[in-house]
């Protein structure tokens, strides 16, 4: 029973570091969050230890008695937060409810539409080195050039064209909502399955500041480590008519024994979303990210080719057009880091710039809201972003206004005597 310290001396030292590393920098990182204590506590707790194969009161394995209490709060609990009629909660990340979902509802070589991944979509909705693109015959459908934003007639022509055997609505880099109810239509006319990949947006559904695809969508999935701000993890929510292949897709379609600790620490996370305290840090999410777009559209910094897709964002994220700036994405955001924030270069729609410099970053303030930051704080991040990202910026006094902010937030206070 020695200490991770005693035990392995360089991982522990790796584990200090990146708690240094999130204390001292500002993660603005769209797809990342801090995860409560609470939830930390589950996933580091014995529930590690247990193999429950199967479904809570119908497991492989015996001694399941207290994780299945665990995994029906999860199910309860998820499936009240959105108003779902069924819930798998047991896929181990969002590309593994991906999959299930897929496997559930077509066959090796049907078609799936989904958003291009160079215009937004994720790797699971069709890429061609992913399962997605390996298996099934893909149709992408892409953003409108001028406006950047999704243009459902555009997706109705495409999908009465092509006759989808399944329709993707979903996306990890776009910063505005989908028309939901529009897909439906669209879905329900060409006989397609509708899924929705809310794996970005989730949290947002949850404190009702972004319209909920459950009662459009056959089947919605998500990971819960994004704006949900849970372990890294996925699950799926359907009408009751999908249970059963929904079911059987995750375990045993394709998974083995679940991740009991992390399904634990889904039900937390799920507890803690329906409260009045997340409804209002996700509102602070959205309200940091529309001052970010703000200040990265004022002329003095429009004058040095910075911009921002569709002018502006609805949700958790802004993406920055570099196309017509002297900075990359790899440098924007090389230069970013240096000051001490962290975020990930982006491709936009059409890139002139190759795959590895692309011309965009993607800048999202889930972590940022978790940790306190309310208008002032976001001000001033957006200030100290909009002067980096200017040529001659004086990196050197950015980073100490980092610093100030880090310094006045701290996270995790105390987290080495837990
Ligand atoms: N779906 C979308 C829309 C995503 O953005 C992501 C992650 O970035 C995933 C699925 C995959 O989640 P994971 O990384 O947990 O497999």
């Amino acid at each position: 029973n020695a200490p991770l310290s005693e035990v392995d001396p360089e991982i522990a030292q790796a584990i200090s570091d990146e708690l240094g590393r999130q204390r001292d920098t500002l993660e603005m990182i769209a797809s990342e969050n801090f995860v409560p204590r609470a939830v930390l506590e589950a996933q580091g707790s014995v529930l590690t230890n247990k193999y429950a194969e199967g479904y809570p009161g119908r497991r492989y394995y015996g001694g399941c008695e207290f994780v299945d209490i665990a995994e029906n709060l999860a199910i309860d609990r998820a499936k009240a937060l959105f108003g779902a009629e069924h819930a798998n909660v047991q896929p181990h990340a969002g590309a593994q409810a991906n999959v299930a979902v897929m496997t559930a509802f077509l066959k090796p070589g049907d078609k799936l539409m989904g958003l291009s991944l160079a215009h937004g979509g994720h790797l699971t909705h069709g890429m061609k080195l992913n399962f997605s693109g390996k298996f099934y015959e893909i149709v992408a459908y892409e953003v409108d050039a001028e406006t950047g934003v999704i243009d459902m007639d555009k997706v109705r022509e495409q999908a009465l064209a092509e006759k989808p055997d399944m329709i993707v609505a979903g996306w990890s880099a776009y910063p505005r909502q989908l028309d939901f109810a529009r897909f439906r239509e669209i879905a329900d006319e060409v006989g397609a399955i509708l899924w929705v990949d809310m794996a970005h947006f989730a949290g947002l559904v949850a404190a009702g500041l972004h319209p909920n695809p459950v009662p459009y969508a056959d089947v919605v999935t998500t990971t819960v480590h994004k704006t949900l701000a849970g372990p890294r993890s996925g699950i799926i929510l359907s009408k009751e008519e999908h249970k059963k292949k929904i079911n059987s897709a995750v375990f045993p379609g394709q998974q083995g024994g679940p991740l009991m600790h992390a399904i634990a620490a889904k039900a937390i996370a799920f507890k803690i979303a329906g409260t009045e305290e997340f409804a209002e840090r996700q509102k602070r999410t959205i309200e940091g990210a529309q001052i970010l777009a703000k200040r990265l559209v004022a002329p003095d910094v429009t004058e040095h080719g910075v911009s921002v897709l569709t002018g502006g964002t609805d949700v958790h994220l802004v993406l920055v057009d570099l196309r017509n700036s002297e900075l990359d994405g790899k440098q924007a955001e090389d230069r970013l880091h240096e000051v001490g924030i962290t975020v990930n270069r982006n491709a936009v729609p059409n890139d002139p710039r190759p795959p590895m410099t692309t011309s965009g970053l993607r800048i999202g303030t889930p972590a940022l809201a978790t940790r306190g930051f309310g208008e002032v704080e976001f001000r001033e991040v957006a200030d100290i972003i909009a002067e980096a990202l200017k040529p001659d910026a004086d990196l050197h006094g950015l980073k100490s206004r980092v610093a100030t902010l880090t310094k006045d937030f701290p996270l995790y206070e105390g987290l080495e005597d837990w």
